[in-house]
Parts: structure tokens; sequence; C-alpha cells
């Protein structure tokens, strides 16, 4: 899945290729990747240029002309493709945008998970997915204090906390995995129960893992490519994540592989031991 250094380097890679092209027509192939109405959809999309690109967390904001802005969610599997017209289509394309210069972007997605939304670009800090989005993970806008006082109202393990994206943005499941191994902190460590020690660090190397990362331009896990079809350059620097079996970095005691809330959890038994 991507997360948010995955998501930042598709951006910038579609900023260098669709940047200011104007939209002929939109073509939606499965409806349902669509949120709203997908006639609709194609319609305003008609003849409106690509002014910017943005990202909050994980999630693309493509912003038009005359105040639209599209929010892509790409889930699982979403990628970005841009290619001639005049190219064969690639199977799991959903979604092709032609621009009036004949190359057009294609929205490829296996799983079909990823979903598209017209607003007003006025709207988008109302839109659910995004009004109750935390901060991005940047030491200006990550603040220690806030991430304190929110932590301390949440019973929860810190694991799905920190992917349920209301304390921070832009961590999915590789990224949760590496910063509590790096901060040794236990998964199912209730949130309410870290030290302001640990918070402290664990906020410090969530900022670094992710500025580290979007330098790098994400990891290669799964089937992630940049919107040039480059794998990223950061699989070299997972600590934990997928290597359940092989010994920890730092003490050398076998790599568990567990389940917390449904998803695949990788840690050191010893390193990271749960805070009574
Ligand atoms: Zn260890």
């Amino acid at each position: 899945m991507p997360e948010l250094p995955e998501v930042e380097t598709v951006r910038r890679g579609l900023v260098k290729l669709i940047k200011n092209k104007t939209i002929k027509k939109v073509k939606v192939i499965y409806p349902k990747i669509i949120t709203g109405d997908v006639g609709q959809f194609e319609q305003q999309l008609h003849g409106k240029s690509i002014q910017s690109i943005g990202r909050r967390g994980k999630l693309l904001l493509f912003n038009f002309d005359q105040g639209l802005t599209m929010i892509s969610h790409l889930r699982m599997e979403g990628k970005y493709f841009v290619k001639s017209s005049l190219e064969p289509l690639e199977k799991h394309t959903h979604v092709i945008f032609e621009f009036v210069d004949g190359s057009q972007l294609r929205y490829n997605d296996v799983r079909k998970f990823g979903r598209m939304q017209l607003i007003k670009t006025q709207q988008v800090k109302e839109v659910p997915n995004l009004a109750k989005l935390g901060p991005e993970p940047l030491d200006n806008q990550f603040l220690l204090v806030d991430f304190i006082q929110k932590l301390a109202g949440k019973k929860k393990a810190i694991k799905p906390v920190l992917l349920d994206q209301t304390v921070v943005a832009g961590l999915g499941n590789i990224y949760a995995d590496e910063v509590l191994w790096l901060s040794k902190i236990h998964p199912l460590t209730p949130a309410n129960k870290l030290s302001p020690a640990q918070i402290s660090l664990l906020r410090q190397q969530i900022i670094k893992e992710l500025t580290a990362a979007v330098a790098a331009g994400g990891t290669t896990i799964r089937s992630y490519t940049d919107a040039f079809e480059h794998s990223g350059k950061f699989q070299f620097d997972l600590h934990v994540y997928g290597r359940q079996g092989q010994p920890c970095q730092r003490c050398g005691t076998e790599i568990v592989k567990i389940r917390v809330a449904q998803r695949g959890t990788h840690f050191c038994p010893n390193c990271q031991r749960v805070t009574k």
C-alpha cells in the first residue's frame, strides 16, 4: 500500500508530467472508483487545466482551474501512468484523462479499492477524509505537545492509533512497524501508557523516517512504482518490516510477526516490550 513517501513521490512525478495540461475528455471505465455521479465527474472536468497537484497525508489533490479539486486515494494498488493516446491500454485501467496534446493520464488499480472525488476547492478541508486528518509529519506541524495530548486520550494499542491517520497523517503498515522498532516501543502498548520520553522519541523517528523515505523516493514493497514507472530506492533501509524469522539488527533476537488490528505486524520481542 502506498504510504506518505510513495504518494509524495507519485505527486512529484505527476507535477513534472502533467501540470498545466488541459483535459479534452475523461472516460470512466469502472464507475465504482468515482465517489458521486460519474457522468457529472466526466462532464465537469471537460476543458479544465491542472494548475497544481497537492497532497495531504496519503491523498492526492489535483487542483483544476475554476475552483475544482479532485481528491484521489490510491488505497492498496492504485497507480497513475502518463502515456500517449496511441499506446494500447493496460489491463486494469479504470479511468482515462485525455489531454488536448494527445497524452493521457491513466489510472490503473488491480484491486479497484482506490477512489476519486471531485469537489469545489474551497470545500476540500470539509471532506470527512480530510477534516479528521492529523498534521503532516513535519517538525513545525506535528507538535510534541499535541501528540502527547492526543495519545493520552487513547486506550487502543499504539500501532492502530498510528494507522488511523487522526493523530499524525501518512503512516501505513510498513512505516508504523519501522518507527515503533526504531523507538523500541511494542506495537500492542496502549497509547495512553507511553511515557513523554517515549512519545518524544516516537515523534522524532516518525519525522525522520518519513522525511528520509520521501528523499529516497518511497519503498519498493509490493508493486509500488512512481509515475515514471521507476521503483523506489528505499528498500535497503527497512529494519523490521517483512523480516520475521531474521535476527533483530540491534540485539540479534528473532523478529516476530503477529496480527494487530488485522494487520501483519513485525517487532523484536526483546527490544520492544509492552509498557504496563
Ligand atoms: Zn532487538
